[in-house]
């Protein structure tokens, strides 16, 4: 067990190295799904995104890794994306690509964030509950999050992880066990 753990993890910070991502000291907030490479500058603050977006997710927030702009985001820690793709397809420049609610679409095309698992907060793995809920609402079950161990408790596979932050909203632990960070190139 403790070899996979370590696998896991080992893993997980290939991926953060991969992908450009960075450890966040706060909650920080992801681009709409399906975003562009150059979204800060496809984007003209139209809102219809947020409009269109049936779970009030998107706000127009401050960009960090741009000072002084503001862009449509989503706080996935707190609204989670549902992924339902409704803000795709009215944006009116490409800053967002239309895209369908097809799994096989969303593996391909959608990477807003990464979910980073602390095992030290988690109610399963500290051995305070067992609790589920974080496998049982991500769209990519048994994907993005699997259940390993003798205890059974959640980890993340951040190659299959897209962001959307279900797991995070969900989790009960106090702590937050679970945090979304930003994909690199212009996340808030
Ligand atoms: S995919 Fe749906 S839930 Fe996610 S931000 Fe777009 S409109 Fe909102
Ligand atoms: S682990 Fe699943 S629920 Fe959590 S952010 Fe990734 S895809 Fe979404
Ligand atoms: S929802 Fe939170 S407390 Fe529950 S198993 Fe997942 S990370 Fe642990």
């Amino acid at each position: 067990m403790m070899r996979r753990r370590g696998l896991i993890a080992a893993a997980s910070a290939f991926v953060l190295g991969i992908f450009g991502l960075r450890r966040a000291t706060r909650a920080a907030a992801v681009f709409p799904p399906s975003s562009s490479v150059d979204f800060e500058s496809r984007c003209i603050r139209c809102l219809r995104c947020a409009e269109a977006c049936p779970v009030e997710a998107i706000r127009v927030g401050p960009v960090l890794s741009l000072p002084g702009s503001e862009l449509p985001v989503i706080e996935a820690q707190t609204r989670a994306c549902i992924l339902c793709m409704k803000c795709t397809e009215v944006c009116p420049t490409g800053a967002l690509s239309p895209l369908s609610t097809e799994l096989v679409d969303i593996r391909e095309h959608v990477k807003m964030g990464l979910a980073v698992l602390d095992r030290k907060t988690c109610l399963t793995h500290t051995r305070q509950a067992l609790c589920r809920l974080c496998f049982e609402v991500c769209p990519l079950s048994g994907e993005a999050i699997i259940l390993s161990g003798f205890g059974q408790g959640p980890a993340i596979m951040a190659s299959a992880c897209v962001g959307c932050g279900r797991c995070a909203e969900a989790c009960p632990s106090r702590a937050n066990a679970i945090t979304i960070l930003p994909y690199k190139g212009g996340r808030a």
